[in-house]
């Protein structure tokens, strides 16, 4: 299936600007508050999109309250990776589809550039199924949350630039804006996109899941455990990825910590046989 290289939309300009102002950042010289942003907001915005896109509202691994479930679809949505129910339904696809011609996102169909951000840019998938998460649809808050999805991160942005123009005037505000945003930004676009990409590449395979899905221990490490992607796709309504204790999985750690101070309850987890690859079951679609 032949796909184009890029069609220029409004979300696709905003894509590429983010990444210029991204390369800005480095001709900026940050104060530690700066660093600090750059990389908390990345940690925090990660786990609302592997904890919260990802493990809950895809795959609803664990349950939680209704406003936790907003705020985590908060979180993820500051990300500016579109809403939770365009998330989660297009990745419900991708595990009833993976590597099949229909696949929205596949290395093996259409190659590394599609697979990685290119089906992102186009405008063919600006829309979701809603029947593939009509779990979630019921929930108006999520759906206006999903809809008017440049909320969260327009006010994330806003507070950067804001944070730094009430300690230090408008050059420190600009700093914190490219630093504590659109790096961030740009790194958590990239961390995501890779599993969608390199871990249907490069990596190990532990099960055989009748697509290409790999584990990755240094994909791990940069996505807060989603690395372990063939684990996932064996089994992907677990909230854990990393299946051992040596498979390092941050995001199941947080959502153990969470049922702990009694925020989420009900985490599933994989059986004996799934450890042992006796058991596999199809994806929530
Ligand atoms: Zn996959
Ligand atoms: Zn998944």
């Amino acid at each position: 299936m032949t796909k184009p290289a890029f069609q220029f939309t409004a979300g696709g300009i905003l894509f590429f600007g983010i990444h210029l102002l991204a390369i800005t950042a480095f001709f900026v010289k940050p104060d530690l508050t700066a660093v600090l942003l750059c990389v908390g907001l990345f940690l925090i915005r990660k786990f609302g999109i592997t904890g919260g896109y990802h493990r809950y509202f895809s795959h609803r691994s664990f349950k939680t309250s209704r406003w936790f479930q907003f705020c985590l679809a908060w979180l993820g949505g500051m990300s500016a990776q579109k809403g939770a129910l365009w998330w989660a339904a297009h990745h419900r696809h991708h595990h009833q589809h993976s590597d099949q011609e229909d696949d929205v996102h596949s290395v093996k169909q259409q190659g590394f550039y599609w697979a990685h951000v290119g089906w992102i840019l186009a405008p063919d998938y600006n829309d979701y199924d809603a029947k593939r998460v009509k779990d979630l649809t019921k929930f108006p808050e999520l759906v206006f949350i999903d809809k008017y999805h440049f909320i969260p991160p327009v006010t994330l942005a806003i507070v950067t630039y804001l944070l730094g123009f009430i300690l230090g005037g408008p050059t420190l505000g600009l700093t914190y804006f490219l630093w504590g945003f659109c790096l961030s930004t740009v790194i958590l676009y990239h961390t995501t996109f890779a599993i969608n990409s390199f871990c249907h590449l490069l990596g190990s395979r532990r099960y055989e899941t009748g697509e290409s899905s790999r584990n990755s221990f240094i994909l791990a490490i940069v996505t807060l455990g989603e690395g372990w992607h063939n684990n996932h796709h064996y089994y992907p309504h677990c909230a854990r990825q990393g299946f051992f204790w040596w498979e390092i999985d941050p995001t199941y750690y947080v959502i153990k910590f969470l049922k702990l101070i009694r925020i989420v309850h009900e985490i599933k987890e994989p059986s004996a046989r799934v450890l042992e690859g006796k058991e596999a079951t199809a994806a929530l679609g």
